[in-house]
């Protein structure tokens, strides 16, 4: 049994050795990424349930590394958070999201409020309104088309959000509650904060289907309706989703079933055409 031990504290130390390691490595390929370039934006239009028209896009980062290939950010962004380097990656995201809105404007296309998500470590920089005013004034965009997607570990860090959304509100800013729904006392955090829109976790979206899954998303629709917020769902796949949601009165859609995150020039070609003024 001794022997035993010993072989697991071993293997036990040698995996924690290998993930440090693991993290090491990406937080170093993380950082020339940064520099190199290496890290772009796609982009996830939302549509009005009643006209179909484009009424948002969702930024979303990708890292596409020399050395590890294409890197998901459910991996790259919990890494990011845990090294600080989410900092400067946030803001380059927020960067290059406004700096393209402002492209498309130029180029004719229409002109729709873009969504970044933020996460809770951006919160915690002392400078997160700062920065953001900075790039709203570098990039040249109007406040009311830039929307921050928080959830609601953000939203539990009450006093601190609640002075931050609300200079951000002041500036113009639209916010979002992403995933909606998937963490703890989302009543409370409604209420508290001034959201403009509530965003249907997917996981919802998946259980349409069935009589209970219908029964939350209508009582998330009829709970973001009276607190005046637009209900976005999101991960809407398929058309029979696409109807159920309508039908629940849900305002917006985001989904593969619509178009999945497409590079910016995709998005032109595939979704913007038919609206070029
Ligand atoms: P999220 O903010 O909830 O973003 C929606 C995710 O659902 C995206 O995954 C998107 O590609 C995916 N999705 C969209 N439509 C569908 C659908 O119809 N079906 C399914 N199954 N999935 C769909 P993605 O791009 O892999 O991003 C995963 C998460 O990583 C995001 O979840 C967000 O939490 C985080 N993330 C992505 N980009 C950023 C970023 O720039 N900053 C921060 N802080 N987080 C980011
Ligand atoms: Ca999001
Ligand atoms: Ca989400
Ligand atoms: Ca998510």
């Amino acid at each position: 049994a001794k022997k035993q031990g010993r072989n697991t504290i071993r293997l036990y130390s040698s995996t924690i050795e290998a993930l440090t390691q693991n993290h090491l490595k990406m937080e170093v390929l993380m950082r020339k990424a940064l520099h190199e370039n290496e890290f772009t934006l796609h982009y996830q239009p939302q549509f009005r349930a009643d006209t179909e028209e484009v009424c948002g896009i969702e930024a979303l980062i990708r890292w596409n590394s020399k050395e590890l290939g294409m890197i998901a950010p459910d991996r790259l962004i919990p890494i990011a958070e845990e090294t600080g380097l989410i900092v400067p990656i946030g803001r380059w995201v927020l960067e290059e999201a406004c700096k393209q809105l402002k492209v498309w404007e130029r180029n004719g296309f229409p002109v729709v409020p873009i969504s970044v998500n933020l996460s809770l470590r951006q919160f915690f920089q002392s400078d997160l309104c700062e920065m953001i005013e900075k790039v709203i004034e570098d990039t040249g965009i109007q406040p009311k088309y830039l929307t921050l997607e928080i959830t609601e570990t953000i939203a539990m860090q009450e006093e601190m959000a609640i002075g931050v959304l609300d200079r951000l509100k002041r500036l113009g800013i639209k916010i979002a509650m992403d995933d909606f729904g998937t963490g703890y006392s989302s009543l409370k955090y409604l209420q508290s904060f001034s959201i403009d829109h509530v965003k249907i976790d997917k996981a919802f979206t998946n259980r349409l289907n069935s009589k209970e899954g219908r029964a939350i998303i209508s009582t998330i629709i009829a709970l973001g309706h009276n607190l005046d917020m637009k209900v976005v769902a999101e991960g809407v796949e398929t058309p029979d989703q696409v109807s159920a949601l309508r039908e629940l009165g849900c305002d917006i859609f985001q989904g593969y079933y619509f178009s999945r995150p497409v590079p910016a020039k995709e998005l032109e070609s595939k979704v913007f055409y038919q609206y070029r003024q």
